[in-house]
């Protein structure tokens, strides 16, 4: 008789409806002995000094000059380079430097403009939406609530955080794609949700660091640790990561 195999269990679980769903990560090993004793905060904050001395000028590297302009340039970084939104945007707000001047253009001329940010269509969309409720609900301006940022179309808590951290001095972790990275692989978070991302990481920073904290792990993002290939060998925070690389 043909003996039986093990089969490994499918990493998902059934939700209510009945649709699979992926777990949340988990680290693949245990945290490295020279961590063990040492509690995750302690860690965070001999980590983020590191990286302070690393990026002594790390700030949001979206160019802007107001609220107004972050917030579009927030909407016009999603799935895009910031270097690529920053080289679309001196044009579009000298063309429309406030929401009334967007309301009134064509869709046709905006996705001209933004269209090397990609997803044009749907980002003109947003961005009307998005002015047509601060020229209504807000006389013209930003709003710094989170509640009131996050009902703007196209604004998520990633947007809003970096709206009221750069903006409004208001802290805010900012769950960008590399922030997501780096907190799994520092092993801050087993989370993917970014909500629960950020939930994870205001738990162990400092509050009035979160805004510096976001700029910090993008920085190292950027420079050091690669999606594809990060470079552990060199890193300044080596000894103090557990490398959960996924
Ligand atoms: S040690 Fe490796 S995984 Fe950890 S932060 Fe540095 S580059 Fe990233």
């Amino acid at each position: 008789m043909p003996k039986k195999t093990a089969t490994k269990k499918k990493a998902t679980r059934k939700t209510k409806s009945g649709t699979a769903k992926k777990r949340p990560r988990a680290p693949a090993t245990k945290p490295p002995a020279r961590f063990r004793g040492m509690d995750v905060t302690t860690r965070a904050v001999a980590m983020f000094d590191t990286l302070t001395r690393e990026y002594p000028d790390a700030h949001c590297m979206l160019d802007f000059t107001n609220a107004f302009e972050l917030l579009i340039a927030t909407i016009l970084a999603a799935q895009c380079t910031d270097v690529m939104v920053n080289r679309v945007t001196p044009d579009l707000f000298r063309r429309y430097p406030r929401a009334p001047a967007f309301l009134k253009a064509t869709d046709e001329k905006i996705q001209e403009m933004i269209f090397k940010t990609g997803f044009y269509r749907q980002k003109t969309k947003s961005i009307k939406k998005c002015c047509r409720a601060l020229v209504d609900e807000h006389d013209g301006e930003v709003p710094s609530a989170m509640e009131d940022l996050v009902a703007l179309a196209g604004v998520g808590r990633k947007t809003a955080n970096c709206v009221r951290g750069n903006v409004f001095n208001l802290p805010g972790i900012v769950v960008d794609t590399h922030v997501k990275r780096l907190a799994y692989r520092m092993g801050f978070t087993v989370e993917t949700n970014p909500d629960k991302i950020e939930r994870d990481l205001n738990a162990i920073v400092p509050e009035k660091e979160w805004t510096h904290v976001s700029h910090l792990l993008a920085d190292h993002g950027r420079a050091v640790c690669d999606a594809r290939r990060p470079l552990c060998e060199t890193c300044p925070v080596e000894h103090l990561c557990p490398k959960y690389l996924d």
